[in-house]
């Protein structure tokens, strides 16, 4: 019996792995539906019809008293259609990755050890220490800068500061422990589609 059920929020998007526990008893409570491979959603009580006509099933099955009911693989939240707010960590390390290793000045392509960080509003002028205010740039690039604004320096951002978007299924498929299943594959797939779109 798998214990791993994805959650989808109301759009579709796959944002959480729950325990078929939590997940059945979310259907139960009719804040989530079962979804199917085809893409049909089923409240509980037509959940627990199909599973009679289930012979087979991949998670298996639930047994009580009085029903049998198939262990949903994904279900879809009907209320929810936001992202989790799993904030990428402000690390010199995913800095430079948002920015590809990039000088977001010159735009050309150094290893870590060439780049700096670099505060386009100065820390003397106030610049804050956060992703609306640094950006990478090459030695040459930080020097010619120093402590001016890029209007001053006569320099142009190429890359403009920016927060990384939430990296989607990345973070669902990361984890260890977790077995992606065939049956999610194409709701993890769809996010990490227009993840990549909308950089
Ligand atoms: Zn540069």
């Amino acid at each position: 019996m798998s214990a791993d059920v994805l959650v989808l929020n109301r759009n579709f998007y796959a944002i959480h792995i729950t325990s078929w526990q939590r997940a059945l008893s979310l259907v139960y409570l009719d804040h989530a539906r079962v979804v199917d491979e085809e893409y049909r959603t089923y409240d509980f009580e037509d959940w627990r019809e199909l599973s009679k006509l289930i012979q087979q099933h991949p998670a298996g099955f639930v047994h009580t008293p009085t029903f049998r009911i198939a262990i949903p693989e994904v279900i879809a939240l009907r209320f929810y259609d936001k992202l989790p707010e799993t904030e990428v960590k402000f690390t010199r390390r995913n800095i430079y990755e948002h920015y590809r290793y990039r000088c977001c000045y010159c735009g050309g392509r150094f290893s870590s050890q060439e780049l700096n960080l670099e505060h386009v509003i100065p820390r003397s002028r106030g610049g804050r220490t956060d992703w609306a205010n640094i950006v990478t740039a090459c030695m040459a690039c930080n020097l010619k800068k120093g402590d001016r604004l890029p209007e001053e320096a006569r320099m142009q951002l190429l890359l403009k500061p920016s927060k990384p978007r939430w990296r989607g299924s990345a973070s669902l498929i990361v984890r260890p422990h977790i077995k992606v299943r065939a049956s999610w594959q194409r709701f993890v797939d769809t996010v990490y589609w227009n993840t990549e779109l909308e950089e």
